[in-house]
């Protein structure tokens, strides 16, 4: 089973999904014990992993946008926005209200009062089964991490590690992690955990999350709304005026 449209966003491609088709995509990935890794692609994670892109072209990567620049990119350079939001924070307990029964989540990322707190957010409020967490700072230096999520048995992997960390500490396991689900969630662990706020539901219906976040963390999310921001915009210009350049005459290499 594969997904809809792809479309390239600074050379990552993008496929466009809604949630329901992406949920669907990976309950028969984990039926038919595929392996995929999902990343969700906003502004940030363009900036901070150009350098992976070359690893991920790959067909066990799946990445879906994330947020209104991702959506103003496609705008400008494809005709139009992507059919639906994706990101990590909405789109995994809907994932797991969409599977039949409790899937096997292992929880990496965040500090470890966080991630326990998390954890137990998890078996309590969304019925799934934890079978196991461990923190993104000394937890990670751990060299058996890899061995230990694979004993757990987990269909599910969340990763919260932040851009680029997540993606690259996917990349770098993926192929010795058993799990059918890998997935970057970002700060998730602390909402879960209640140690950041998430935004009120039409603040995000505005589509101003990213706002509400720099109020809360102005020192951390400076840089990247302001500075990151316009290098996310130039990069994407430049890499379509590159592949333009190198292909003359396609308009949209994805059709979209
Ligand atoms: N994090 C971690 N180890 C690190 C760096 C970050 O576990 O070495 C965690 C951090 O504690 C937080 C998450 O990664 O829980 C990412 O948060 P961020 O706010 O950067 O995510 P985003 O804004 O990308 O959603």
């Amino acid at each position: 089973m594969s997904l809809g449209k792809v479309v390239p966003i600074a050379g990552f491609p993008v496929h466009e999904a809604t949630p329901q088709d992406l949920a669907m995509h990976l309950l028969s990935v984990l039926r038919e014990h595929e392996k995929i890794s999902l990343l969700f692609a906003n502004s940030n994670f363009v900036v901070k992993c150009k350098k992976l892109l070359n690893r991920m072209a790959n067909d066990s990567v799946l990445i879906v946008n994330d947020g209104i620049g991702i959506d103003i990119v496609a705008k400008c350079l494809h005709g139009r926005a992507f059919k639906a939001n994706l990101n990590g924070t909405d789109f995994t307990p809907y994932l797991f209200r969409e599977s039949s029964r409790p899937l096997r989540v292992y929880m990496l990322g965040a500090h470890p009062e966080i991630v326990e707190k998390a954890a137990a957010y998890v078996e309590r409020e969304l019925g799934q089964v934890v079978v196991g967490y461990c923190d993104g700072y000394s937890g990670l230096r751990d060299p058996h991490i890899v061995e230990r999520i694979n004993r757990s048995e987990a269909e599910v992997l969340l990763v919260a590690l932040g851009n680029p960390l997540q993606e690259e500490w996917i990349l770098n396991h993926r192929d010795a992690l058993n799990a059918g689900v890998v997935t970057g969630v970002g700060a998730l662990f602390d909402f879960w955990a209640g140690s950041k706020p998430r935004a009120p539901e039409f603040i995000q219906k505005i589509r101003m999350e990213w706002l509400f976040r720099l109020y809360h963390e102005p020192r951390r999310l400076m840089r990247r709304y302001t500075v990151d921001m316009l290098v996310f915009f130039a990069h994407c210009l430049k890499y379509r005026k590159d592949s333009n350049s190198r292909v003359s005459g396609s308009r949209s290499q994805a059709g979209f």
